[in-house]
C-alpha cells in the first residue's frame, strides 16, 4: 500500500512538473517589430480606399489596438522619443535615444533579446542612424549626433543592420562624413560583416552578419526584410527584427498623399513576407504599428482615393518635368499624374505658385478629397497596432507606447522588462 501510494506520488510529480515545464516554455522566441514612421489611421485607411477598398495584409491581422504616443516632455511625440518608448517601455523627452529624461542609459528589448542569445536585425529605409532604428541600439541624449549613433551601430552585436546612406560609416579620406577618422566600414567587414552598398550586392552576399549601407539601388524594404529574415532565421534561440518604412513620415511632412500611399503599401507588402514568414516557421509574433502620426491627415470623399494611385511618378519628379515657363503643366500632369480634366483655376495655381511641387500635392490632395490639418508637423493622435502569432492576442485594447516592449518580453518569456 505505501509502496503503490509513493509510486502514484512519484507519477503525479513527475506529470506535475512536466506540466510546469510545458507552461515555463514561451509562447514564441521570435518577435518581427514593423513600424510605419508616421504612419497615422488615416494613412492607413487612405492606402486601403486608394487601392481599391479591400483590407491590407496589416488590417487582416486577426489582433488590433490602440497606442498612445505622447512622449516624456510634450503631448506630440518626435520619433526619438515615440521609437525610446517602444524599445524601452519608458517615456522620454524629444530627441533622446534610448536615455531616460535624466540621461539614464535604458535597455531596450532588442538588447534584451541579444542577451537572452537570440539573434537581432535592423532594417529601414532611412538612414541606420535615423532616430527609429537607432533607439533600439544606441543610447544618446541627441538623435543629431549621426557620428556617434553610426559608432555605436557599428559596435553593437546587432547581426544584420540594413537601411540608406553610408556618409556616416566613413572618414572623409574614404568619401565619407566623419570628421574623425574612424573607418567603420573596414571595422565591420573586419568583425565579419559582409558590407553591400545594392540589391545586387546584398542578393550575393552570403554571411550571416549582413550590413546594408544603400545609395540609388536600395532594395524595397520588403527586400531588406527577406534578407534579414533569412540571415535571423538560422538563430537556434529565435530573433527580434524591427523594420521602418519612413516614406508615411515623409509624405506626412510634405503634405503629400501619393507618398502615403506607396510607403504604406510597401510596408503592408512588407506586413505580407514578415506573415508568410511566422507561418512558416512558427513561434513568431509579428506586430504592426507606428511611432506617432504625421500631417493630420483626413479623408473628405473616401470615393476619390483611387486618383492617388494613377499617378507613375512623385510630385518632385513631376515638376522636374515642367517646361521653364510652365506651358506644359496640363499636358505632363495628364500624362504622369492621370489628371486630364485640370481647371483653369488649378492650373493657374500650379503655373504661378512659388513652390510647384507643394502646389501640385494640394492640387492632387483636394482632388483626392484629402485634407492636412497638422501644418507638415506630427500630431498627438493614438496610432494602430495590428497582431499575429502566439501572443498576439496582448495587444488589443487601449495601450500605451512604453507598454509594446513588456508584453513582447513576456510572450518571449524574457523576465520583466523594463527592469523594476
Ligand atoms: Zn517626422
Amino acid at each position: 500500500m505505501l509502496r503503490r501510494s509513493l509510486t502514484l506520488l512519484l507519477v503525479v510529480s513527475l506529470l506535475l512538473s512536466a506540466l510546469s515545464f510545458a507552461s515555463a516554455r514561451p509562447e514564441a522566441d521570435s518577435v518581427i517589430l514593423l513600424i510605419g514612421d508616421g504612419m497615422g489611421f488615416n494613412h492607413i485607411e487612405l492606402t486601403r480606399l486608394a487601392l481599391g477598398g479591400n483590407p491590407l495584409a496589416m488590417q487582416r491581422l486577426p489582433y488590433s489596438g490602440l497606442v498612445a504616443t505622447h512622449s516624456a516632455d510634450s503631448p506630440v511625440t518626435d520619433s526619438a522619443a515615440a521609437a525610446t518608448a517602444l524599445a524601452a517601455g519608458v517615456k522620454t523627452n524629444n530627441g533622446m535615444l534610448a536615455v531616460s529624461p535624466g540621461g539614464q542609459r535604458l535597455e531596450t528589448i532588442l538588447e534584451r533579446c541579444l542577451e537572452k542569445g537570440k539573434a537581432a536585425g535592423l532594417v529601414t529605409n532611412d538612414a541606420l542612424w535615423g532616430a527609429t532604428p537607432a533607439a533600439f541600439a544606441v543610447h544618446l541624449g541627441s538623435r543629431g549626433e549621426y557620428a556617434e549613433i553610426a559608432r555605436q551601430l557599428a559596435e553593437s552585436k546587432v547581426q544584420v543592420m540594413l537601411g540608406c546612406g553610408a556618409d556616416e560609416m566613413k572618414p572623409k579620406a574614404a568619401g565619407g562624413a566623419r570628421k574623425d577618422d574612424l573607418d567603420l566600414v573596414k571595422a565591420l567587414q573586419g568583425r565579419g560583416y559582409d558590407v553591400v552598398t545594392t540589391r545586387e550586392e546584398m542578393r550575393k552576399a552570403a554571411r550571416p552578419q549582413l550590413v546594408g549601407l544603400f545609395g540609388d539601388e536600395a532594395p524595397s524594404v520588403a527586400e531588406m526584410t527577406e534578407a534579414a529574415l533569412a540571415r535571423l532565421e538560422q538563430s537556434k534561440r529565435g530573433f527580434f527584427l524591427m523594420v521602418e518604412e519612413c516614406g508615411s513620415d515623409g509624405g506626412g511632412h510634405g503634405s503629400d498623399p501619393l507618398r502615403v500611399v506607396r510607403a504604406v503599401r510597401s510596408l503592408d507588402k512588407t506586413v505580407q513576407v514578415a506573415v508568410d514568414h511566422a507561418r512558416r516557421r512558427g513561434r513568431t509574433l509579428v506586430l504592426v504599428t507606428a511611432d506617432h502620426e504625421t500631417g493630420g491627415l483626413l479623408i473628405d470623399a473616401p470615393a476619390r482615393a483611387p486618383l492617388l494611385t494613377r499617378a507613375t511618378a512623385s510630385a518632385r519628379e513631376i515638376v522636374k518635368q515642367f517646361s521653364d515657363n510652365r506651358a506644359n503643366v496640363a499636358v505632363v500632369l495628364k500624362e504622369r499624374a492621370g489628371v486630364d480634366d485640370l481647371t483653369p483655376a488649378e492650373l493657374e495655381k500650379i503655373q504661378k505658385a512659388s513652390n510647384p511641387t507643394e502646389a501640385v500635392l494640394a492640387v492632387l490632395s483636394a482632388r483626392a478629397g484629402v485634407r492636412w490639418t497638422g501644418q507638415g508637423h506630427h500630431t498627438g493622435v493614438p496610432v494602430r497596432v495590428f497582431a499575429f502569432g502566439p501572443g498576439a492576442e496582448r495587444f488589443t485594447g487601449t495601450l500605451d507606447n512604453t507598454q509594446l516592449s513588456g508584453l513582447i518580453a513576456e510572450t518571449l518569456g524574457l523576465g520583466t522588462f523594463p527592469k523594476p
